[in-house]
């Protein structure tokens, strides 16, 4: 396993990136009962070799510029390799001490890399601040509203003694910006909280004047604003906050401020970016995931909290099973996250900040912002296309100037192509492709090659579209839309979130199978492969009212939410088609 892993990484780059599989692929190749008897490792490996490996996106590869990166390296592979080899359960102190004081020194050690004041630290041992790893910045997320949550419903409950928490959460009322991740209206969600979206500015950033605003308007309202969380880094266009207006807001209406820096965070260890920090004295919990950019396989979010206290009083729950001598003198990690049991996430962060060094993993860093740019400066020489937003780091959002179908054609077939694979964006309705830099092992070659397979099949494009491979070189004039009138008509509110498949209406692109390729495809294949799973067609007028706004509607939704056409041509019967007027009446609605 040791040599295939070698060969693999050090191969990947003759590896198609995106895989040629369509959904449902695997079922067809695999038994449908597990084994009775045990079978012979060469043969599951043979599995592994066919099946397994032709399925995969090869998140490693320097081809790679989907979503953001999730990066390996060696240090990191040996961590894994004998943190599941020992594989002991970090929940409490005496659970495995040597597992719960390696991940406080190591939070300590990351957190002064990046420049994180003395609060947010764990140096002594009464102190209130401290740094933990959690699975995913989603969870930090949650954990952090929860511990907020908790904060605000005991204050409430201590000036309305006569009502119970229940009551109270009705009143609780917290903020982010429309760029948020959607993971942050997903821990909402899971909280029961209400959730406002508050709209950013003209570079994708939540201000201090526009959150002081909302937060006003609630209180008038009778509301309780108890948590925020600003984004450094957003993942539609890597947009950061602005981090001091939004804290000095939270300062002044005791509300718990959160920082999700998933991606840029890693950033934060050259001091260059650190100007996007300022204010983080503010926040009261921060978080980022070194799983993304720094090179530690998934999962590794880097968490620290400034009083974990409120973390003990929103999760300490002490069976007498979990107690020991030492509890209250040494951290007990698990009353700082949801699940009981954590795993020895400690050794690899460890052994990577000790192989590279700090010096390292600056290079690294720089290395991506250094290629990102090389490539930005590829696009914006070819005057068939453009770059709308800033871009920041390691990302750089494209798109053919134009018609968003353009652009559009051309992420699917270059998806459809396997040779680069990304995903969309959307910006007030402007679809753009994000190029993220990914692999350390990108060099100036793979971005020459990337750039050049974009260039051919944008050529195709145009020469599909107008005959000519300059295409319709008379571009357009932008329409000039001033501030006031995006404001007030700011119908896309949110569309740049990406990867989501919330209930916030607005986000119509994601990272979907369906979204990224050829959609007619898709659907056909997932017909005859779902054919066989015999599911039960449902022919009823609601169905019948999701398939005709999802046929009429024009606008890209995920496989899931295609799943009643796919049954609906399973069985021979041609999909329930609207009649004249009810197409009319969808019509009349738009
Ligand atoms: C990637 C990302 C997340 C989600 O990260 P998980 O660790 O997968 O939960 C959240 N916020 C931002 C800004 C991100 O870029």
């Amino acid at each position: 396993m040791v040599d295939y892993i070698a060969d693999y990484l050090e191969n990947i780059r003759d590896r198609r990136v995106y895989p040629g599989v369509q959904p449902g692929y695997l079922h067809k190749l695999l038994p449908k009962e597990a084994p009775v008897a045990p079978e012979k490792w060469d043969d599951i490996f043979r599995d592994v070799d066919q099946h397994i490996m032709p399925g995969l996106v090869h998140w490693q590869s320097p081809h790679m510029h989907a979503y953001f990166p999730a990066l390996t390296s060696y240090p990191s592979i040996m961590g894994e390799m004998l943190s599941s080899a020992i594989n002991v359960l970090c929940f409490t102190w005496a659970s495995s001490p040597a597992g719960t004081e390696l991940e406080t020194i190591s939070m300590n050690w990351l957190g002064k890399l990046l420049g994180l004041p003395d609060c947010f630290l764990n140096e002594k041992n009464d102190s209130p601040g401290g740094g933990v790893i959690q699975t995913t910045a989603s969870e930090a997320t949650l954990v952090s509203l929860l511990a907020a949550r908790t904060r605000a419903l005991m204050e409430l409950a201590e000036l309305n003694p006569d009502m119970q928490s229940s009551e109270l959460l009705g009143h609780l009322i917290c903020y982010c910006s429309d760029q948020a991740h959607s993971s942050v209206e997903k821990a909402g969600l899971i909280g029961l909280v209400r959730m406002r979206y508050i709209e950013s500015d003209e570079n994708q950033s939540m201000r201090g004047a526009k959150l002081e605003e909302a937060i006003l308007s609630d209180k008038a309202k009778g509301l309780v604003p108890f948590w925020v969380c600003a984004t450094l880094g957003t993942t539609g266009s890597v947009a950061f906050d602005n981090l001091r207006e939004v804290g000095e807001v939270c300062a002044r209406h005791a509300a718990w401020l959160h920082v999700d820096a998933a991606y840029a965070g890693s950033a934060f260890l050259c001091p260059e970016y650190r100007h996007w920090l300022d204010g983080v004295e503010l926040a009261d919990s921060f978080a980022f995931n070194p799983s993304k950019w720094l090179m530690v396989n998934f999962d590794c979010t880097a968490m620290w909290v400034k009083d974990s206290t409120a973390l003990h009083r929103t999760f300490n729950v002490n069976p007498i099973y979990l107690r020991h001598e030492n509890s209250g003198k040494a951290i007990d990690y698990m009353h700082w996250q949801i699940p009981l049991s954590r795993r020895f996430r400690a050794l690899k962060l460890w052994f990577v900040l000790r192989n590279f060094g700090l010096v390292g993993l600056q290079k690294h860093i720089r290395e991506s912002v250094r290629l990102a740019q090389k490539f930005e400066a590829l696009v914006l020489a070819d005057q068939r296309f453009e770059i709308p937003q800033q871009s920041n780091l390691g990302m750089v959002a494209f798109r053919m100037k134009g018609d968003n179908a353009l652009t559009e054609r051309l992420l699917k077939r270059l998806n459809a192509r396997g040779f680069i694979h990304a995903v969309p964006a959307c910006f007030k309705g402007v679809y753009v492709i994000r190029f993220t830099v990914t692999s350390p092992r990108t060099t100036n070659q793979d971005i020459l090659d990337d750039w050049n397979e974009i260039k051919t099949v944008a050529s195709e494009i145009l020469m599909d579209v107008f005959g000519s491979e300059n295409g319709n070189i008379v571009v357009p004039k932008k329409p000039r839309i001033s501030l006031k009138e995006t404001r007030e008509l700011n119908a896309t509110f949110g569309t740049s979130l990406l990867l989501a498949n919330s209930p916030m209406s607005p986000k119509i692109v994601n990272g979907t199978h369906a979204a990224i390729c050829d959609y007619e495809q898709v659907l056909t294949s997932c017909a005859q492969t779902f054919a066989q799973l015999k599911m039960e067609p449902k022919d009823s007028p609601e169905m019948r009212r999701r398939i005709r706004g999802i046929k009429m509607w024009g606008k890209k939704f995920s496989l899931d939410s295609c799943m009643d056409m796919v049954q609906g041509m399973m069985v021979e019967q041609s999909l329930p088609l609207c009649s004249e007027d009810e197409i009319e009446d969808a019509s009349n609605v738009n």
